[in-house]
C-alpha cells in the first residue's frame, strides 16, 4: 500500500503522516533541502478561527502538526490588529521539530527530488518522475497526493508581479515548481481579480540585528510591535490590495508597521520599500532576511490550484488527492494542515477500498473545504481568499456559529458528528486487517463511493 507525497510543505508533511498513520508506507518527496516550503517564512497560527480549526483536527486525532507548532511556539496569545489569541512559531526550530514527526511516524522523506513528470495507465498515475539531468529518478506508487504548493515561479513573480524576490522557495537553486495534476492533463485554476492574476504573498522578514534595541526589546517580550508610518505617502494602499492574505488588508497594516517575533522580524506587508522603510524611526538600518529583496517584491501565489472534490481527489484522475493551497484558495499554514490530512487519509482509504471520507458542514474544517470549492465556480470567488482566520471565511464562521474557544465544545461537535480520532491509528489488529484486504489489487476509481 504505496503512497507518494509531492511536496514537503506543510499540507505535504501532514498529508504522509496522516496516510501512515492508516498503514500505509509512505515517501514524501521534496524539491529543496528543507521542508515546510513557505511555513518556513510563517509562524502565525491559532489566531481567530484557526484556534477552533486547529482543535477540531486534534479531536479528530490529526493533530501531529499542530502538536509540533505547539512545542516550537515562542509566543502564546499574541493580540495585534484584527487577530485574536494568536500563537507564533519560530521558524528556526520548526522545520527539525516536523522532520521528527514523520520519521516517528515512519515516512520516507527524499529530498531535492523535484518531480517534472508523470506516467499514466488511462486515468491512474503509475509512477511520477524527475527530469533524467535531475537523477533520472522514478517513484511508483498506488495512491499520490499532490502538495506542491501555489508559490512562484520566477517567471509567474515577474509576469504577475514585481520579478523575483528571491524568497525562501529558492527555484534558482533547486528549480521551479511543477503541478502534478497538469503533468495528468488536467486544467488547473488561476486565482485573479480583474486583471491582477494570483496574489502576492503578504509578510517579509527583518533581521532583528537592524532594528533599533527598544523595537527588540518589546518584540521578544511581548511578541507584537506596532510602528506609525509617519508619512502616508507610502505607496501601501497598493501593497494591501494584491496581498494573498486578505485577513491583513486591513487601515491598520497601511498606517502602521506591524511586527511580529517568529524568531526574526515579520513585518506584515508584502515589501517595503527600503529606503521609505528607513526613514522610519528605529528602521534606520533596517535589512531584510525574506525576501531578500523585500524592498521591492515577494512571491506570487495562487496560479495552478486543481479542481477537486470534498474528497480531496483531484477531478479526472482517479488516484491523485491534493492537499494545502493546491486544493484551492484557502490560505495559511492552519488551511495546508488540515487539507493535507484529509487528503493523506482519504489516499490510505482510497487503497483499502473504503469509502473516501467527506467532512461534514457540522464542522468548520468541513464547510470550508465545501465552501471554498463552491465559491471557486464563480468569477468572483475566484478573486477572494478564504482563511479561518479573517475575511470573508472567519465572517462566515461567526455567522455560522462555528467560530469558538472552547476545546470542550469544539470537542462536543467532533464527538457528535461521529468523528472522534477518525484520523488516528486504527488499533494494531484492525490494521492488520484492512491492509492485508487491500494488497493485491488497486481497484478502480468507480467503486469508490464518495460517503
Ligand atoms: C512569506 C509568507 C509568509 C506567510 N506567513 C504565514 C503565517 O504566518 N501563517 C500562516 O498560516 N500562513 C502563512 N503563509 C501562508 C502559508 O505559508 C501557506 O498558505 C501554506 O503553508 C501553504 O502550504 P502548502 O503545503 O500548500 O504549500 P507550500 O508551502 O508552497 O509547499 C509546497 C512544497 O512543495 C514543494 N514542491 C513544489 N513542486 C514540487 C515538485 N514538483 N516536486 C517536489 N516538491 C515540490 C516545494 O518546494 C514546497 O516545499 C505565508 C506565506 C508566505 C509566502
Amino acid at each position: 500500500m504505496k503512497v507518494i507525497v509531492i511536496g514537503g510543505g506543510w499540507s505535504g508533511c501532514a498529508a504522509a503522516v496522516s496516510a501512515a498513520r492508516q498503514g500505509a508506507d509512505v515517501t514524501l518527496l521534496e524539491r529543496t533541502d528543507t521542508l515546510l516550503g513557505t511555513g518556513l517564512v510563517g509562524g502565525i497560527f491559532r489566531n481567530n478561527g484557526r484556534f477552533t480549526a486547529a482543535e477540531e483536527m486534534i479531536a479528530m486525532g490529526g493533530g501531529d502538526m499542530f502538536h509540533a507548532m505547539d512545542k516550537c511556539a515562542q509566543h502564546r496569545n499574541v493580540e495585534f490588529p484584527g487577530h485574536s489569541h494568536s500563537s507564533l512559531y519560530n521558524i528556526a526550530t520548526i522545520e527539525p521539530e516536523v522532520q521528527r514527526v514523520l520519521a516517528g511516524a515512519g515516512v520516507d522523506v527524499r529530498y531535492q527530488v523535484r518531480i517534472a513528470d508523470v506516467e499514466m495507465d488511462g486515468s491512474r498515475i503509475v509512477a511520477v518522475k524527475t527530469k533524467k539531468n535531475e537523477g533520472d529518478l522514478r517513484f511508483e506508487g498506488d495512491a499520490f497526493v499532490e502538495t506542491t504548493g501555489t508559490a512562484g515561479v520566477p517567471n509567474i513573480c515577474t509576469k504577475h508581479g514585481n520579478g523575483c524576490g528571491m524568497c525562501i522557495l529558492r527555484c534558482h537553486t533547486f528549480g521551479n515548481r511543477v503541478g502534478i495534476a497538469s503533468r495528468c492533463g488536467i486544467k488547473e485554476i488561476e486565482g485573479h481579480k480583474r486583471e491582477q492574476v494570483g496574489a502576492m504573498s503578504g509578510s517579509c522578514k527583518l533581521l532583528k540585528e537592524s532594528l533599533a534595541p527598544h523595537i527588540v526589546e518589546e518584540l521578544n517580550r511581548t511578541g507584537v510591535v506596532v510602528v506609525p508610518i509617519p508619512s502616508s505617502d507610502d505607496g501601501s494602499s497598493d501593497k494591501l490590495s494584491i496581498k494573498a492574505c486578505q485577513q491583513y488588508a486591513l487601515p491598520e497594516y497601511q498606517e502602521n508597521i506591524v511586527l511580529l517575533d517568529t524568531g526574526h522580524a515579520k513585518l506584515m506587508t508584502p515589501y517595503f520599500p527600503q529606503a521609505q522603510l528607513r526613514k522610519v524611526p528605529g528602521f534606520e538600518n533596517a535589512r531584510f532576511e525574506d525576501p531578500y529583496s523585500g524592498g521591492v517584491g515577494n512571491s506570487m501565489r495562487f496560479v495552478g490550484m486543481a479542481p477537486r472534490d470534498d474528497a480531496l481527489k483531484v477531478d479526472g484522475v482517479d488516484n491523485l488527492f491534493c492537499g494545502g493551497e493546491k486544493a484551492g484558495l484557502l490560505v495559511g499554514h492552519t488551511e495546508a494542515i488540515v487539507t493535507g490530512v484529509l487528503a493523506g487519509h482519504n489516499a490510505a482509504r482510497y487503497l483499502l477500498d473504503e469509502p473516501l471520507l467527506v467532512l461534514p458542514e457540522s464542522i468548520a474544517i468541513g464547510d470550508a473545504i465545501r465552501h471554498v470549492r463552491e465559491r471557486m465556480q464563480t468569477e468572483e470567488g475566484l478573486g477572494l481568499k478564504f482563511t479561518f482566520s479573517g475575511s470573508v471565511y472567519f465572517e462566515r464562521m461567526k455567522q455560522l456559529g462555528s467560530y469558538t474557544t472552547d476545546v470542550a465544545e469544539i470537542g462536543r461537535r467532533i464527538e457528535k458528528a461521529g468523528l472522534a480520532d477518525v484520523f488516528a491509528a486504527p488499533d494494531a489488529s484492525s490494521r492488520h486487517r484492512s491492509v492485508r484486504a487491500a494488497k493485491p489489487v488497486v481497484q478502480p476509481a468507480a467503486v469508490h463511493a464518495v460517503g
